[in-house]
């Protein structure tokens, strides 16, 4: 008989090594056949840590197809679904069926350099800001259409799942995952005689595109952020934002409900 296959990835704290043995005695025990790298056959991925290591797992595997769940070990957890103390539940839930995979949509920013495309895809966010502490110009524009000339710090344009992350400590909104959509937060705009910004988020349907002109007033570059993860570019001639295909599968329970982990991390 072809043995069920999960793949175990986990950050490097104590607690996560703890849970990550458990787990695998439990899941083998159940009849499931365990491994700490990716198997393209696997049915489900677990990623043992917090939301930054849930994060990490979901780019290194470049944005599996497989449906992943996350057990929080002592972070804030969002994307995490159980603790580590709902182990057998999570089993028993698993084997009989009783689970649903939230889709999470995710961010693509296409910059072209020089002539050429470099692409990046977040599930939280895209930000792009300065490479000093310099003000930064961009053209923007929705569709097509120039909408502003934006001066501050930077933009960042969130997922609805990234809308709790950082978007949210800029005064960004808090998106319902049931809402397909894009968010434009403004990072410390200006907003004078000299300089015209929104100063509030804009939220934008999956099918409209940011386009984005960097003005170069100062000799200097541009960063683009993309879950944390910082890349540094010279000459950004354009940069193209608007929702990727790929999606992650995230597994939840019947327990969950969005509102109330909201209020519990939140409140
Ligand atoms: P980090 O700077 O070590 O952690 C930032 C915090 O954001 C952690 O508490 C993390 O949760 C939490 N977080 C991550 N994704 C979240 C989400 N979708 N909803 C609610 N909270 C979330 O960086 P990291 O752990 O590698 O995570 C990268 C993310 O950090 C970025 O995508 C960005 O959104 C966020 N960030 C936020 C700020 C800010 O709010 N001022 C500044 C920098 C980066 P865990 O504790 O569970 O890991």
């Amino acid at each position: 008989m072809v043995q069920r296959k999960i793949c175990i990835f986990r950050n490097g704290t104590q607690v996560s090594m703890k849970t990550q043995k458990i787990l695998k005695c439990k899941l083998e025990s159940n009849g499931f056949s365990v491994h700490t790298k990716f198997c393209e056959d696997a049915e489900l991925i677990v990623c043992i840590g917090g939301d930054g290591a849930f994060l990490q797992t979901v780019h290194e595997l470049n944005f599996p197809h497989i449906p992943i769940i996350g057990i929080n070990t002592g972070h804030l957890g969002f994307f995490q679904e159980i603790q580590p103390n709902q182990l057998d539940d999570f089993i028993l839930n698993y084997k009989q069926g009783k689970y649903s995979i939230q889709l999470l949509s995710t961010v693509k920013a296409t910059t072209t350099i020089d002539g050429k495309e470099v692409v990046h895809r977040g599930l939280n966010e895209i930000i792009i800001r300065g490479d000093m502490s310099y003000s930064i110009h961009l053209n923007i524009s929705i569709g097509g259409s120039f909408i502003e000339r934006f001066s501050g710090d930077g933009i960042l344009v969130a997922t609805p799942a990234g809308s709790t992350a950082y978007n949210y400590s800029l005064g960004g909104s808090i998106v319902d995952p049931r809402l397909n959509l894009l968010q434009l937060t403004p990072i410390a705009p200006m907003n004078t005689t000299a300089y015209r910004s929104f100063t509030s988020s804009i939220l934008l349907p999956t099918d409209s595109s940011l386009g984005i002109e960097p003005e170069y007033t100062k000799n200097h570059g541009l960063q683009i952020l993309v879950d944390g993860t910082q890349y540094s570019y010279g000459d950004i001639e354009h940069i193209s934002i608007g929702v990727s295909t790929k999606e992650v599968k995230l597994l939840r329970f019947e327990t969950y409900d969005f509102w109330s982990k909201v209020k519990s991390k939140f409140l």
